[in-house]
C-alpha cells in the first residue's frame, strides 16, 4: 500500500482505530485461528468505488499473510468482481469463506 489515502494523518488514525478495536485478522478469525493484524484493508476497495475513510465496519484488520495475498489476488481491476473469492479456506464450522466458492455451486 502506498500513496493517498495511505499516507494521510486521517488514515493513520483510522487505521489505529480499527487495530485498536479488532486487534486480530478477521479472515484467520473466520477459520478458527488467533492471528495479530498488522493491516487495514478496506472491504470495498477504493478503486471499486469504495470509500477511502469508511467507518471501522468498512474496514477489516488482516496479517501480514492475508493481506499480502488479497492485494496480489484481488485488488487488480481485472479481478473486482471476484472479490468475494479473494479467501481460499473454509470458516470454523466447514463453510467456504468465499460466499461464491464452488462448494455452494
Ligand atoms: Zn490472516
Amino acid at each position: 500500500m502506498s500513496g493517498w489515502p495511505y499516507t494521510t494523518a486521517a488514515w493513520r488514525r483510522l487505521r489505529a482505530a480499527k487495530l485498536a478495536d479488532k486487534p486480530v485478522c478477521e479472515v484467520c478469525e473466520m477459520r478458527g485461528r488467533t492471528v495479530l493484524a498488522k493491516a487495514v484493508d478496506h472491504r470495498v476497495a477504493i478503486a471499486a468505488g469504495g470509500p477511502a475513510f469508511p467507518p471501522l465496519s468498512g474496514l477489516r484488520s488482516m496479517c501480514a499473510s492475508c493481506h499480502n495475498y488479497k492485494t496480489n489476488v484481488a485488488d487488480r481491476p481485472d479481478r473486482q468482481a471476484k472479490l468475494g473469492s479473494a479467501f481460499k479456506g473454509c470458516a470454523a464450522d466447514g463453510s467456504p469463506i468465499s460466499p461464491d466458492d464452488d462448494w455452494f455451486q
